[in-house]
């Protein structure tokens, strides 16, 4: 397992996430860059520092100006407040100069009535207009009440009084005596025409006389504007519309400072009596002993400020967010990206290292393009070990260079192609061989080459298959050649027969096939042994090629099977003439070990396209040809003809009818006797089994014995024969019959496929009868064939008591060592030897067979003795037994009734007793 996956298991686990979890290796690997995690909420809080940073600076710099300005303003304010205050009081002044001077004018009387009446000066703020005499009494007043009240101890005229000068005077706020209202007293003295007190001119005026110029649209509701005296008193303040009493005064402190004016910024209930925070100028009045203070509310003037402020801030508030978010996402985005990264590496890393395992060259190929974006080249982005080698390079060597610079010409062309196809479609997979031009990089015969498309890239793996397709190359040859006569084997006409039929399709020309099958080839292989069949099997091919002509195909399909295909055939006679070749070709016989062998060909010929236009029909067509060849007496040939079809058909419906016979046990045993030549008594005799068909009498074993031994059915008639032949002597027995021994012939399909010791074991046991009375006979051929003489099976059998007897001996190619290994006890001459004893030198050769046989220890039997002299002539040559129709024909069970003991003189005229002893129909034509 990877050991980074392997830390992070405890990280994933306790997330409860399962072992497969496909978060796991996700977290794993962020656990490894937690700095991709911070690097762009990191850029993103720089950028929301720089952005605050700005935003708060600008508004401090903004709301310093703005105070600033409020600074300024509250300082033009109070002077605009002073120079518009001072012109009232010059204006109340005035009117106390001219109040004097009617004073004056009018005889010390004054006229208040006239003077303030023309108009000329505004009564609004006057509270009263008095004079008062030197005495202080009230000589005129605009309050009637207070005329000739006295007045001398009021602080407006004890300053006028003791005043040196002519000037203005200003009280302090006073409470007035008769209308107890707050006032403000300005006064004037009057004077004699020597300049002598006489007096004083006053005029009360309201605390709002003071603070008339207060500029409400610009301090509105919590401005503030007083005016005081330097000495501290307060003459009046005003916020909005109120005008606040002396006794309850709004401004703690009458002088915002020590400097005679100034500005600052006041607050706190310290300051006023709303304890609001204001900006504040002064300014003095010139020569009046006074300072006008106008206070510029800080709250109202700023909120617009405010406003603003709170708006940029909150700006500032969501372009954090903003700003928060898009590095949050540029966070996904670049994790993202670096997972999909790392995951390409970590699977090129495994592919890399997988193929570099499996011998695979792997590569990435990205593809080049020009500016209309048509692909022009590709460049190796990675590439493992094993991929380098195939260039005869080092990895770095490739990686990072561009396919042109390996690939030149037609082979550059031809590997983008590649490339360009895979990039299409996806995926290319071929295997390719690779051209042996000299500026060829790539250093195998045959690769496959394999890609996929990925990401806009392509992953190529590249492998050498050069020796396995060697290897393939080699398979297919050998597979389509037969390795012992090297000539085309069964596979190849299998391939190639269908193309050929194609091609005489085409040209319309006619095709042959010679299927050939060898006779007697089975035998010779059997006896000489797989070398030497082999080696005559060598020769046929040769001889086959020799016989055709050299366009002709021959082809072994196995075994002894050769098939000749013949193209371009124009006429039957054409084909003919090439079987009588064929045929020709074995007239010489075959020289092998020493010896010359004789062997045939059957030959069956099928042909394009009377007899199938397929090759599968036309072959098996050629193939029931040459079996029907074979089943009509062999060595020849034929062309394939419907009927043989009806063969098939016919041995079929034996087939059936065979078996229902076995069923039906419809077979019976006939009794030939074999007689000791020397006594002319019954030595023992043959069972040879009949088929009792219905409808066709007596049936002979050659006529359903092949078929019975091809369809295994032997073996169930080899049962029934024992047990009929076992049944039967032990009925002679009971009937009290004088014994003979009695032979059953085995086929050697019982031997392989049945077990023929038990069999005899348990019939012998059933019927109760002696194994000593049984022999049983193996043709020599057959022996030799199935390789039963290598079994234990005949030393069993001896154990048991059971003779053995070689049957049709001379025709089955035994050796002399073969013999002597086997131990038999009876050697059966063949017939055919018999037949030749009259002509020169066959007795000779029966001579030396009996010679032989006794040399072994084995009793001879000569079959198919038909006449007397064949009987004599064999009795002559130390024959011990004979059997034939000169004896006896083979008969039914029920004609050995009488005793079978009898006598067969040598000279006598056996015919006479013959008839008499066997009285069944066959045993009619005893003597011929
Ligand atoms: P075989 O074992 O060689 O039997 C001898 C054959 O020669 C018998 O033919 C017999 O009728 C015939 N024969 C005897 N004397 C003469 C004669 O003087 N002249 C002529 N021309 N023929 C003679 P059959 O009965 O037709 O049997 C043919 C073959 O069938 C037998 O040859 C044997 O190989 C086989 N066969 C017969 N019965 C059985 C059987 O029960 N089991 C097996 N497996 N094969 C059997
Ligand atoms: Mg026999
Ligand atoms: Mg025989």
């Amino acid at each position: 397992m990877n050991p980074r996956i392997d830390k992070a298991i405890p990280a994933a686990s306790t997330l409860g996430l399962g072992v497969n979890s496909p978060l796991r290796p996700f977290l794993a690997f962020l656990r490894q860059r937690m700095s991709l995690l911070l690097v762009w909420p990191a850029i993103a809080l720089v950028v929301i520092a720089v952005l605050w940073s700005y935003v708060l600076r600008g508004l401090g710099h903004e709301e310093r100006e703005r105070g600033a300005e409020l600074e300024q303003q509250a300082g033009a304010y109070a002077q605009s407040l002073v120079i518009r205050t001072r012109r009232s009081i010059d204006e109340t002044d005035r009117l106390l100069l001219l109040l004097r001077h009617s004073w004056a004018s009018s005889g010390n009387r004054g006229d208040l009535a006239g003077t303030l009446e023309a108009g000329i000066f505004s009564q609004q703020y006057m509270s009263a207009v008095a004079f008062i005499d030197r005495n202080g009494i009230a000589v005129t007043s605009t309050h009637p009440a207070a005329v000739g009240r006295y007045f001398g101890n009021r602080p407006y005229f004890v300053a006028q009084q003791h005043a040196v000068e002519d000037r203005l005077y200003l009280s302090g706020p006073l409470d007035a005596q008769l209308t107890g209202q707050e006032v403000v007293a300005f006064s004037r003295p009057l004077l004699t025409p020597d300049g002598r007190f006489d007096g004083i001119v006053l005029i009360n005026v309201l605390p709002a006389f003071f603070t008339q110029h207060y500029a409400e649209p610009i301090l509105g509701k919590y401005g503030f504007a007083a005016v005081a005296r330097t000495d501290g008193a307060l003459l009046a303040t005003r916020t909005g519309d109120t005008v606040h009493s002396y006794r309850k005064p709004f401004l703690r402190e009458p002088m915002p400072g020590r400097d005679p004016q100034g500005v600052a910024l006041l607050g706190g209930r310290r300051w006023f009596a709303d304890g609001r925070l204001r900006v504040v100028g002064w300014q003095p009045f010139p020569d009046l002993g006074l300072v006008g203070i106008v206070g510029i509310d800080e709250y109202s003037a700023m909120a617009a400020f405010w406003a603003h402020r709170e708006a940029r801030l909150a700006a500032a508030w969501w372009n954090s967010a903003w700003i928060m978010l898009a590095g949050l996402l540029a966070t996904g985005v670049f994790v993202h990206a670096r997972w999909r990264q790392h995951q390409m590496d970590a699977l090129r890393a495994a592919y890399r290292l997988a193929t570099e395992d499996a011998g695979d060259g792997f590569f990435i190929n990205r593809p080049l393009r020009d500016r209309h974006g048509v692909i022009r080249d590709f460049s190796v982005v990675d590439c493992n070990q094993h991929g380098a080698a195939m260039f005869g390079r080092q990895a770095e060597e490739l990686i990072g260079h561009r396919l042109s610079e390996f690939y030149r010409g037609e082979l550059f062309e031809r590997a983008c192609e590649r490339l360009c196809q895979a990039l299409e479609t996806g995926f290319y997979d071929r295997e390719l061989p690779v051209e042996p031009a000299p500026d060829q990089p790539l250093r195998a015969r045959w690769i496959r080459y394999k890609a996929v498309r990925a990401n806009g890239d392509l992953a190529v793996t590249i492998r050498d298959i050069s020796e396995s397709k060697a290897h393939l190359t080699e398979l297919e040859r050998r597979s389509n050649s037969d390795e012992l006569t090297g000539l085309p084997n069964r596979y190849w006409i299998q391939q190639f027969l269908p193309r050929a039929i194609a091609r005489a399709r085409a040209g319309g020309h006619g095709l042959a096939v010679l299927f050939i099958d060898l006779d007697g080839f089975k035998a010779v292989n059997d006896v000489l042994g797989h070398a030497a069949g082999d080696e005559l099997l060598r020769t046929v091919g040769k001889r086959l090629k020799l016989a055709v002509r050299p366009r002709d195909h021959v082809v072994r399909l196995g075994g002894d099977e050769f098939v000749v295909l013949l193209e371009q055939v124009g006429s039957r006679e054409d084909v003919e003439h090439v079987a009588g070749r064929v045929l020709a070709a074995f007239h010489d016989g075959f020289h092998v070990q020493h010896a010359t062998h004789v062997l045939g060909a059957s030959i069956g010929i099928g042909l394009y396209p009377e007899h199938g236009e397929d090759a599968e029909t036309l072959l098996k067509n050629a193939d029931i040809a040459m079996y029907s060849v074979k089943t009509e007496g062999k060595g020849g040939f034929c062309f394939f003809q419907s009927r043989f079809f009806e063969a098939i058909r016919a041995r079929l419906e034996t087939e059936v009818e065979l078996r229902r016979a076995l069923d039906l046990q419809q077979f019976v045993v006939h009794y030939q006797p074999r007689v000791d030549l020397a006594t002319g008594s019954a030595a023992s005799m043959e069972a040879l089994v009949r088929w009792e068909r219905p409808g066709q009498g007596l049936v002979g074993p050659d006529r359903f014995i092949p078929l019975l031994e091809e369809t295994g059915l032997i073996v169930r008639l080899g049962e029934q024969v024992i047990d009929s032949v076992c049944r039967q002597l032990a009925s002679w027995t009971r009937h009290g019959a004088a014994l003979v021994p009695v032979s059953v012939n085995i086929s050697p399909r019982q031997f392989s496929q049945s077990d023929v010791i038990a069999m005899f074991r348990n019939a012998v046991a059933r019927h109760g009868i002696d194994p000593g009375m049984l022999e049983i006979e193996v043709t020599e051929s057959s022996m030799m064939q199935e390789g039963i003489g290598e079994s234990a099976v005949f030393s069993q059998l001896r154990e048991l008591g059971i003779k053995l007897c070689i049957d049709d001996f001379g025709t089955g190619y035994s050796s002399l060592s073969q013999l002597q290994k086997l131990r038999f006890d009876v050697l059966k001459i063949d017939r055919a030897f018999v037949l030749r004893i009259e002509h020169p030198e066959g007795d000779t050769l029966i001579a030396s067979m009996i010679a032989m046989a006794h040399a072994l220890g084995m009793r001879v039997v000569a079959e198919g003795i038909e006449s007397r002299r064949q009987m004599q002539l064999l009795r002559t040559l130390g024959c011990d037994e004979g059997q034939g129709f000169y004896f006896s024909r083979p008969v039914a069970p029920e004609a050995h009734r009488a005793p079978l003991a009898r006598a067969w003189g040598g000279g006598a005229p056996l015919g006479g007793l013959v008839g008499a002893c066997f009285s069944g129909p066959e045993a009619c034509a005893a003597d011929p």
